[in-house]
């Protein structure tokens, strides 16, 4: 089974804001089948369209009812739209597939109301709390093209600086 390539730190794609999904056939079906064959290679518990090379409003989330829910089932979500977040909020340790070897602490509602579609384009919501609410909202960010750094108070974000910059420099090497 084909897995996906992951796009790195500095890649542009990263950065856009990505495109509505408007057509629900086969072909979107086979590409969500691949993410999820690819975030479960990869040991990733999200994946965002864009970190495939895909600039479409499409993520993937393990449905994670605590943090050692690890074999929770994946669940497909296209157009996601954050509708309501709780004024309560957590920090936790967060890392990301197309920033590898770096992590860090980022504070994020501890719960969240989603409105999405799901892969036949019927209109669902969804309520999340603790580390599946933080998976849909770091991977909702992928599709404006904000990444978990981008959360970071100042000082954070200068000790994560060097290594950006190397991952930045290796993506153009390779
Ligand atoms: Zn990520």
């Amino acid at each position: 089974m084909d897995t996906l390539d992951l796009r790195i730190y500095g890649d542009p794609v990263l950065r856009k804001k990505a495109a509505r999904i408007e057509l629900f056939d086969e072909k979107l079906k086979e590409f969500a089948a691949a993410m999820i064959r690819t975030m479960i290679a990869e040991r990733g518990i999200g994946l965002a369209a864009p970190q495939v090379g895909i600039s479409k409003r499409l993520i993937i989330a393990l449905g994670m009812r605590d943090l050692d829910d690890a074999s929770a089932p994946p669940l497909v979500l296209a157009n996601p739209v954050a509708t309501d977040r709780s004024s309560e909020t957590w920090s936790y340790e967060e890392g990301c597939l197309s920033v590898p070897g770096i992590s860090a602490a980022v504070i994020r509602p501890n719960e969240v109301s989603v409105a999405y579609q799901d892969l036949a384009g019927e209109e669902r919501t969804i309520s999340a709390e603790g580390i599946f609410a933080r998976i849909l909202l770091h991977e909702i960010d992928h599709l404006d093209g904000t990444l978990f750094i981008d959360h970071l108070s100042s000082a954070n974000k200068s000790l994560a600086k060097s290594k950006l910059k190397r991952l930045d420099q290796y993506k153009h090497l390779f």
